[in-house]
């Protein structure tokens, strides 16, 4: 790390160049953006080992990065975003160029706002806000419990509180909801993040969405999903964008959706996989399998719950277990949200801890209706940006 450190610091001394922002457009790949920038394969890809090469398929359109270019517009850094807490460092080292993954580094607000209907949540958020991605929040929310086109009456009212990240003065990934509520013909409709990441009705009852099966019954989970994290041995970052199930060789794999297979075959270090394509942009991934059922192939439909392989250790995997993945439109999202162990209803010291969050959450909402909170839109970050010091300054 230190040497990171050291290398910023020689830069922001060398040149106060700032930093030019881009979108990864639709189709590119990480080697076709290194052709493109005239930067090195062989350093920046082949060389790189299996974990790095794999991170480098994580890039997804419509992503910012940075490039940090002298004043003779040759390139001395880049920063590619991989999900909201890692990136890809690329930077100048002894006339040629060099890789890492480091964590990123952004600010996280909580934010709130409460807004009247006159159409519907969805037209009303959008107008109040201008998010697309709060808007959708929040009709999931509700989505298995209301039925908002039936029973929404104009003047009915809604409450959203909710984490916003920034990075470099920019809004940077999806919202986290903690809070919605939406008030329908005088009644209180209440949706709370609890403690254990897991969502909650005001009765302490969890909220279906998407639910998943767990793929392999009764395995004990040994390895959790992680957008980064820091190995210690190799000393490097890493993400884990999976769950490992530990089982004994041969156990059934089922399906945790139905869905359809849309690859069952050896994919590098996953070694045998199965994709399966669900609903609503929803895909899960099953890896290292030793072998797959009979009849389970490319196309195939299969429910919830079926038996489509056997847990194995093909690929890159130290020892028998399943790699677990669940993607939504592309992206890597923590399983543990959606895998159902049972629907859970909270019960004694859970129920108590989670009726006290309730309360404090009940009296923000209250507040926000009181003061009718608008949704405060930062003002357009005109400052500039340095990737060394992955710090902004405003203007004037
Ligand atoms: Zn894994």
């Amino acid at each position: 790390m230190i040497r990171i450190f050291l290398l910023f610091a020689l830069i922001t001394s060398a040149f106060a160049s700032d930093v030019q922002r881009y979108r990864w457009k639709n189709g590119e790949t990480f080697l076709l953006f290194l052709e493109k920038n005239s930067l090195p394969l062989k350093q920046l890809y082949y060389d790189l080992d299996k974990d790095d090469q794999r991170l480098t398929e994580e890039m997804r359109s419509g992503i910012h990065y940075q490039i940090l270019r002298d004043s003779n517009q040759t390139i001395k850094q880049v920063l590619l975003p991989l999900n909201d807490e890692l990136q890809i460092h690329i930077y100048q080292d002894k006339g040629s160029y060099a890789f890492e993954a480091i964590p990123i580094i952004s600010t996280t607000r909580t934010e709130s706002f409460t807004t009247t209907i006159t159409h519907s949540p969805n037209y009303n958020i959008l107008k109040e806000t201008g998010s697309k991605k709060l808007a959708q929040i929040f009709i999931a929310s509700f989505k298995n419990s209301l039925n908002f086109k039936n029973d929404i009456r104009k003047g009915d009212k809604l409450v959203m509180i909710y984490d916003q990240k920034y990075r470099l003065g920019e809004v940077f990934s999806m919202p986290t909801l903690k809070v919605a509520m939406i008030e329908m013909r005088k009644k209180r409709h209440f949706i709370y993040l609890n403690d254990d990441d897991r969502y909650y009705d005001e009765k302490g009852h969890e909220v279906e969405g998407f639910l998943l099966a767990r793929p392999v019954r009764g395995a004990r989970v040994s390895s959790h999903f992680t957008k980064r994290r820091y190995h210690p041995v190799l000393k490097k970052w890493k993400a884990h964008l999976g769950m490992d199930y530990a089982a004994r060789r041969g156990t059934p794999v089922v399906a945790a959706g139905s869905g359809k297979v849309i690859y069952a075959a050896r994919l590098g270090s996953y070694g045998n996989l199965i994709k399966i394509r669900h609903n609503d942009g929803y895909e899960t991934r099953y890896a290292h399998l030793k072998s797959f059922r009979r009849g389970i192939y490319r196309g195939k439909y299969v429910k919830k719950g079926q038996t489509i392989g056997y847990v194995g250790t093909t690929g890159r995997s130290t020892g028998p277990h399943l790699h677990f993945e669940l993607r939504k439109h592309g992206r890597a999202i923590n399983p543990l949200r959606v895998v159902q162990v049972t629907t859970k209803k909270l019960k004694g010291k859970e129920r108590k801890a989670f009726l006290t969050l309730k309360k404090n959450y009940d009296e923000s909402v209250n507040l926000h209706l009181a003061n009718k909170t608008q949704f405060k839109k930062l003002p357009k970050f005109t400052g500039k940006c340095y990737v060394h010091s992955l710090e902004c300054q405003a203007n004037g």
